[in-house]
């Protein structure tokens, strides 16, 4: 079908959210109760949205199963990150946490409980008492599905508050007027195939992770970065791309993930002597170490050929000493994966497991009330009008170089609702809309119009498997200097393959072929900030861990090759010219004391 200005329509709304995750449906409550006209677009039903999958818990000190305050947590998030993260960001988030997490609880989030009715929390990886003595059980959970439960809240939450819903849309791109101000976003409806312009006077991204840029992902299939992909072609840039969580035990060959739940509740892990190794490397927190760092063991117990099974590939998480009660109570989910993906009963035999992409820990700049920064007026801080940005998809930054488990559940809510009210005050002193400019749907008719008419060409997933691969073996747990720079020679090749996609389909209802075909041009964009910014940081940090730069042989995987000196600050990936710059990171917190930079030991 051919795509003309004529049949685009044009609908106008106080807001527009693209994206129905935990974090735009914490904003799109905060709106909807706050009486504004707010339309939600989501790519598949709300519920389906991957904030679905999250298992193991919500960050926050209610100190209800072990002493915690919330001090403790913002100095294991400052560490966590290896010093990468805005401290004063990261204090907003652990000081509001508390309140959050109760908040949700009285919309009726059901969460396990203990005997005396509080809210149950378990520990997780990198979550101490006392500034790293011991680990803290902070959590807070119901059973191993606590994302499931949030999700089912929110909407149910945001249905009673009327919001709507506009489900199984896809925003395509951004509209910025003659000022450069954000006043809407085009969009396709997947039903029909028809274009539609969506005009706000704020719209805020909340498009989830691009785990899907990897091979061996623990993500939804939707998670093609799609808000960053926007964002890049608006001239936006992505900031500490490079940064890629490794997640301990997904299963291994499956990339189903296991909950950090599993080591939180005492499920341990063994490789071929039957070793607990993890106390080799990380004597105090042992196998609750954040993930880069467990990550890191064992691909190095798999490198010096301590895995197990016929390849020595992977390594065992070991959960039937736990007891079946337990299992069945705490971990109901993680039985039922390890029967249906790995034909195992982890009641009475261990799972095999190896690291494998979960969480991307850059996104698109933004303070801390959501609101997207550019560098303009000589500072990178100047707020961009009618565009924030929150959850996976935005980078605040709270978890700098390295997220710890059930930090992020805690940033969609804090977030989301911190931007919520931010748009809410912007809009009661902002009366009208700014007009839309007359080109507004231009730039995506000529995108879907290329793919349109391309007669002969390359099958879009073809060009994203070639993606995937590629990152998956230039920019894994360990990295190579010469590797990143071959990396990113091969991901700019494959973009000039982008421009020869052929829509083999050109159907217009419902035609899935033509979503995927336009997912891959967001998928490139976030393939390409990895590989630049990766190859261009010269050192080891959090989850950016390259052999040039590591310790010497006798402690392989505490990074020493960090050079706070050089690299203590955050990078940001321009589309146009593959271009990069750096900005400080934030280091004064609100307003306690800095925690200053030294070498990480768990
Ligand atoms: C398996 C798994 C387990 C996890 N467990 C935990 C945990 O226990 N604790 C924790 O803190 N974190 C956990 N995480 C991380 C956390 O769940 C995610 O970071 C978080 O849920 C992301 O939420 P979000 O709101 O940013 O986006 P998502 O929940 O991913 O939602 C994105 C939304 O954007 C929509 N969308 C995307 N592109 C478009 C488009 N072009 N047009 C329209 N709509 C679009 C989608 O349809 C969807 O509604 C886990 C992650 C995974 C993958």
């Amino acid at each position: 079908m051919a795509y003309t200005s004529k049949n685009v329509t044009t609908r106008k709304f106080d807001v527009v959210i693209v994206g129905a995750g935990g974090s735009g449906m914490r904003a799109s409550l905060q709106l909807s109760l706050a009486g504004l006209n707010v339309a939600v677009l989501s790519k598949v039903f709300p519920t389906r949205s991957h904030t679905v999958a999250a298992q193991g818990g919500i960050g926050a000190s209610l100190g209800n199963m072990s002493e915690d305050n919330w001090h403790y947590h913002f100095y294991d998030t400052v560490k966590g990150g290896d010093w990468l993260g805005d401290q004063d960001a990261i204090e907003f988030m652990c000081r509001e946490a508390p309140k959050v997490v109760y908040e949700l609880e009285h919309f009726g989030m059901p969460f396990d409980r203990n005997p005396d009715g509080t809210i149950y929390q378990r520990p997780f990886g990198g979550h101490t008492a006392n500034y790293g003595e011991k680990p803290v059980q902070r959590a807070c959970a119901a059973a191993d599905r606590t994302g499931h439960a949030m999700l089912h809240t929110l909407y149910q939450q945001n249905v009673r508050a009327k919001t709507s819903f506009f489900v199984e849309w896809m925003a395509l791109d951004l509209i910025r007027d003659a000022e450069g101000d954000v006043v809407g976003v085009t969009a396709l409806e997947m039903e029909t195939g028809d274009l539609h312009v969506l005009h706000a006077k704020t719209v805020l991204l909340a498009t989830g992770g691009a785990g899907r840029i990897f091979q061996a992902s623990t993500n939804a299939f939707i998670n093609t970065g799609d808000g960053m992909g926007m964002a890049a072609r608006a001239g936006i840039p992505l900031q500490d791309m490079e940064f890629w969580q490794f997640h301990p035990t997904g299963v291994a060959g499956a990339g189903v993930l296991l909950t950090e739940g599993c080591r939180g509740e005492g499920a341990i892990l063994l490789n071929s002597n039957g070793e607990r190794f993890m106390e080799r490397y990380a004597p105090t927190l042992k196998d609750l170490a954040p993930r880069d760092f467990v990550s890191r063991s064992m691909d190095q117990e798999i490198k010096e050929g301590r895995g197990c099974g016929p390849n020595k590939d992977y390594v065992l998480l070991k959960l039937d000493h736990l007891g079946a009660e337990t299992i069945h109570k705490r971990l109901p989910s993680v039985y039922e994966i390890g029967v249906n993906f790995a034909n195992v009963d982890i009641t009475r035999e261990p799972i095999p497991v190896v690291p494998t992409i979960h969480y991307q820990m850059g996104g698109i700049p933004t303070n801390i009330h959501g609101q997207v920064v550019l560098q303009r007026n000589g500072s990178h801080v100047d707020p961009l009008n009618g565009l924030y940005a929150v959850g996976e998809c935005s980078c605040v930054s709270v978890h700098g170089a390295n997220r710890l488990g059930t930090n992020s559940l805690l940033d969609l809510l804090v977030f989301g609702k911190a931007a919520g009210n931010h748009i809410v005050d912007y809009a009661s002193k902002t009366k009208a809309h700014k007009p839309l400019p007359a080109n507004a749907a231009d730039f995506s008719l000529e995108r879907l119009n290329k793919l349109e008419s391309r007669a002969k060409g390359e099958y879009s997933q073809d060009v994203a498997n070639d993606i995937r691969a590629t990152m998956q073996a230039h920019a894994g747990v360990f990295r190579s200097q010469a590797s990143m720079d071959e990396g990113v020679k091969k991901i700019a090749a494959i973009r000039e393959r982008i421009g020869s996609i052929e829509l083999k389909d050109k159907s217009a209802v419902f035609n899935t072929a033509r979503i995927e075909a336009l997912e891959v041009e967001n998928l490139i964009e976030v393939a390409q900030a990895t590989m630049v910014s990766a190859a261009a940081r010269k050192e080891c940090r959090g989850a950016h861990t390259v052999d040039d730069y590591e310790r010497p042989a006798d402690d392989p995987v505490a990074p020493l090759g960090r050079n706070d000196a050089e690299w203590m600050k955050h990078t940001l990936w321009y589309a146009e010219g593959s271009r990069l710059d750096y900005k400080p990171v934030q280091m004064k917190p609100l307003t306690v004391e800095t925690v200053p930079p030294k070498v990480r030991t768990f």
